[in-house]
């Protein structure tokens, strides 16, 4: 293996191995292949990083904000300029489809960088007036060193999505990626210092979730800590968060349905499903695992979504045909197997799919699971309950509205909805009945980044976006003037 592909972390703008000198093994999805060795940092590394971005700080938040923005601009026109490269290294660490890393994922990295970098100079600063009794006005002031912790489905879109918002509102960032995917961030680090992003302002650790990442969480410097992952990965950071009062902000799992209802465009419908279950092969929190149908159109749709599932081309993610590539991992591939056994032991109807794949060439090894959708399976069935995350989608079936928001908001995520009916009645109504975040009619997955992101219930606390992700790395504070001063 290449002496390149052993990664180091970043810290105070330089490439420094682990103090403890032990590495990690991240292998490529579709390859089943050693890609890198990642370092695997602990406490020390931590204590380095969190140490470089204090002393950054003063300066880095003393600068304007247009000369923030500047930076952060000029970071995003390397990604595109980039991106074809970025998305390389994306599809081989993750197994996702390369066109997929290209269209979505690099795509989204360049467009939040600019839009955090536009959306910070527009934030308006309240003020109150109380006449003769003065004037208040309302500072947002930056945090100081805050954690960003992030997960394997979508590496860089997700940090940068945080790392933007941090540095326009003037904090320094020690960032971990998912040690199942480290590769993108360190190549991004290494574009944000030639982009004018000083030293220390950005720092990286790569490790273990246990090791690194609750080293980084329990460090007493950092101010706040803005999380996405799993639920119980959630609860671990807001336990560790909570004796200091430190913010977070936790993006985590969900369980999402679509709601189709009998007067619903067929043809709309089944596209939009299977964006909608099976993007990223199914690992997206917002993918829709739970179809919910009414009966008069279940067998209709049933079928016509069975044949568009199973027309899905798995395979090399580095094929331009490819709709599905690898699963992260093989534990993962086990996992959702796993489910997939259970659904059969319960009584459930493989529609299509239900097994691993392995593709000729140089995939043979790699983590494949075929696209799968389950039928029949009992009301309580731990598939219409747990996050599977993966290509698995399950259907199940309902008489009137109330029975479909019931089966709905069955279960303990609240993340996202999408509802699909010729209605605008029903469409608002169930829109505002169902337990969720984020709601979508007729579609999924339109994204407009000034908008509130986030789920209720398990799925998370607090919102990102536009103003929320401002508000949430700014701490706020109020000044009174005396009147004629
Ligand atoms: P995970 O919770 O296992 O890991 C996420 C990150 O947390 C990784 O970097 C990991 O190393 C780190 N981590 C793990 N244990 C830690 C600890 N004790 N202290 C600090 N950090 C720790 O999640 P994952 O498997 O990487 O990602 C999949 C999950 O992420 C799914 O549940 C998915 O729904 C969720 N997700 C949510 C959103 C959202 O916006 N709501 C978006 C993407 C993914």
């Amino acid at each position: 293996m290449a002496e390149r592909r052993k990664l180091s972390n970043w810290i105070g703008g330089e490439r420094r191995p682990p103090v403890g000198g032990q590495y990690l093994d991240d292998f490529e999805p579709a390859t089943g292949e050693l890609l890198a060795r990642i370092p695997d940092s602990g406490s020390e590394d931590v204590e380095l990083a969190v140490a470089a971005a204090a002393k950054a700080f003063p300066e880095w938040s003393g600068r304007s904000l247009q000369e923030r923005a500047r930076c952060v601009e000029r970071l995003a026109d390397m990604v595109a300029e980039r991106a074809e490269t970025l998305a390389g290294i994306e599809s081989a660490d993750t197994g996702k489809p390369l066109a997929l890393a290209k269209e979505i994922d690099m795509a989204r990295v360049e467009a939040n960088l600019r839009f955090f970098a536009g959306a910070a100079q527009h934030w308006p600063t309240e003020a109150h007036d109380m006449g003769a009794a003065g004037l208040n006005y309302t500072r947002r002031e930056p945090l100081g060193v805050v954690a960003l912790i992030t997960p394997w489905n979508l590496p860089l879109y997700l940090l940068s999505w945080k790392l933007a918002p941090a540095l326009m509102t003037g904090n320094c960032v020690v960032a971990k990626p998912s040690e199942l995917t480290p590769l993108s961030a360190d190549a991004l680090w290494e574009m944000a210092f030639e982009a004018g992003i000083p030293p220390g302002a950005i720092n990286l650790v790569h490790g273990s979730g246990a090791r690194c990442g609750q080293a980084l969480v329990d460090h007493p410097a950092i101010k706040a800590i803005s999380f996405t992952g799993g639920t119980r990965t959630g609860r671990m950071i807001a336990a560790a968060a909570a004796p200091r009062l430190i913010k977070t902000s936790l993006e985590l799992g969900g369980k999402n349905p679509a709601l189709v209802f009998a007067d619903a465009d067929l043809d709309q419908t089944v596209t939009g499903l299977v964006r909608a279950g099976f993007t990223n092969q199914g690992q997206v929190c917002l993918c829709c695992s739970r179809i919910l149908v009414h009966e008069n159109l279940k067998e209709a749709l049933t079928q016509r979504l069975a044949d568009a599932v199973a027309n899905l081309t798995v395979g090399d993610p580095n094929l331009p045909d490819t709709d599905q590539g690898a699963l992260i991992s093989a534990d993962h591939q086990q996992k959702v197997l796993g489910y997939i056994d259970l659904a059969g032991k319960e009584g459930g109807r493989i529609l299509c799919g239900g097994n691993a794949l392995d593709p000729d060439g140089r995939c043979r090894q790699g983590y494949f699971v075929e696209p799968t959708l389950i039928s029949d399976l009992p009301t309580d069935s731990r598939l219409h309950h747990e996050e599977i995350f993966g290509p698995v989608v399950t259907i199940q079936s309902f008489a009137s509205e109330d029975e479909a928001i019931t089966l709905a908001n069955s279960v303990d995520y609240g993340l996202a909805a999408t509802v699909w009916t010729r209605d605008l009645a029903t469409a608002q109504r169930v829109a505002g009945r169902v337990q969720a975040g984020l709601v979508w009619i007729n579609g999924w997955l339109v994204r407009d980044l000034r908008t509130p992101f986030g789920g209720m219930k398990d799925s998370g606390l607090g919102r990102e976006g536009g103003r929320w992700s401002l508000e949430f790395f700014t701490e706020t504070k109020n000044v009174h003037l005396p009147s004629g001063f």
